[in-house]
């Protein structure tokens, strides 16, 4: 008999319908003698339904109260889905965050777990029951409900899969697998079959929505073998995150990222020396804005341009802080760009072939794409372009490495080929 941890999303559980269908699910897997942990999201809106609430009464809303009212999605959702399995036939209890316990900090909004704490739930699976766990959320220290920022119904699984050292992680949600590109933008993009922690990490960092950072980050450190599935089709097989293996290496590149949500900043003519970078970075590092890529340029005048990026988001506090510090150490002035992409290439095999760069930077000057940014990696290797060359980027670059198989004469690294 295996444990078995399944974690359903917002969208698998977003009616009545998907509900019933969820626990026929449920069922069938428990029918087969499995014991069963099940994770589940808010119905798909309900969490920005539920803060787009409290932004009606206040501007800042009081964090904690805001974790108390967020929660409260997938309280809903796991009561739901136990009073469906009890009308199946199916044993089920609900358990809140503060029930199992998953003991967090107190940074509400984006509460880090401390613990699991295992006890409750393997009391319920020896009863014979299902334990529906409200993902998303924990206690504090004081008692009070946290919740793990968004998305983070995953790590919830992750967490609980470590703690009762489960025998599958399996995470439903609204497409069958981690694609080789967004089939949104490329249409020959493909599911893949397996995918490195580390792969895996760069495409979700690099805004592959499948699955949340933080909750790959845990399996990777735990050792839990993810399987990213649909709870839409039967005969989904799903992609399987887990451990690099030698057979990983033999393909150069996994997929093809594009993130639209990126903006370029640029603060220009200013005094090369000692400390530059410190002067800039620092004050956009306190304003809590996270810098993704930088370029600095050397000159032969003594003044050189830093170039850097940033969630377009973020954009105006980035500016105004970048304009604040122009005027403290006299830079010529400040420029940005709003909409840039950020296009990468991502793949374990990069560690061991060479050659991926230059034909990366082939492909997109036979398209004639202009490359603003560079930056790499071991396994991946990102480019910034204007945001309207973002999605030829993406599929220029899959029919070059992926549906093409990738670089021609392209030789491990110190072998024969
Ligand atoms: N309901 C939360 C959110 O929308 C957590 C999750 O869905 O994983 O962010
Ligand atoms: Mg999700």
């Amino acid at each position: 008999m295996a444990l078995i941890v399944q974690k359903y999303g917002g969208t698998s559980l977003g009616s009545i319908e998907r509900i019933k269908a969820v626990a026929e699910r449920v069922k069938h897997a428990r029918d087969r003698g499995d014991s069963l942990v099940v994770v589940v999201s808010a119905m798909a809106g309900e969490t920005n339904r539920l803060l787009g609430l409290a932004g009606a009464l206040a501007e800042q809303p009081e964090p904690r109260e805001t974790d108390v009212l967020a929660a409260t999605g997938e309280q809903l959702s796991s009561a739901l889905l136990a009073i469906r399995l009890q009308v199946l036939g199916c044993p089920a209890v609900s358990l809140l965050g503060y029930q199992v316990p998953i003991a967090t900090d107190s940074n509400h909004g984006r509460a880090r777990i401390m613990s699991a704490n295992p006890a409750r739930v393997l009391k319920t699976l020896a009863e014979g029951r299902v334990a529906v766990v409200a993902g998303y959320q924990g206690v504090d220290d004081y008692g009070d409900v946290t919740t793990l920022g968004r998305g983070a119904s995953d790590l919830t699984a992750v967490a609980l899969a470590a703690a009762l050292k489960a025998d599958g992680c399996e995470i439903y949600t609204d497409v069958d697998g981690v694609y080789t590109a967004d089939p949104g933008v490329c249409a020959q993009a493909r599911r893949l079959a397996r995918i490195s922690y580390d792969e895996m990490l760069e495409m979700a960092g690099l805004g592959a929505k499948v699955l949340q950072l933080r909750s790959v980050e845990l399996a990777r450190r735990y050792n839990v073998p993810l399987v990213v599935k649909s709870s839409f089709t039967e005969d989904s097989e799903g992609t399987w995150v887990g451990h690099e293996d030698r057979s990983m290496e033999d393909v150069l590149v996994s997929g093809i990222t594009l993130d639209q949500n990126q903006s370029k900043l640029t603060i220009a003519g200013v005094h090369d020396r000692p400390g530059l970078a410190a002067r800039i970075f620092g004050p956009i590092a306190a304003s809590g804005v996270v810098v993704d890529m930088i370029i600095q340029n050397a000159s032969a005048d003594g003044r050189t341009d830093v170039t850097f990026t940033v969630a377009r988001g973020d954009l105006h506090r980035a500016l105004e802080v970048l304009r604040g510090v122009a005027a403290e150490i006299g830079a010529a002035g400040v420029r940005s760009e709003e909409q840039v992409a950020k296009v990468s290439v991502v793949g374990v095999g990069m560690r061991t072939h060479a050659g991926v760069a230059a034909k990366m930077f082939e492909v997109l000057a036979a398209e004639r794409v202009n490359i603003e940014m560079i930056s790499t990696s071991e396994i991946k290797i990102s480019v910034v372009v204007r945001a309207k060359y973002g999605e030829l980027a993406t599929r220029v670059l899959h029919d070059a490495f992926v549906t093409g198989g990738g670089v021609e004469g392209a030789a491990p690294e110190g072998g024969q080929g």
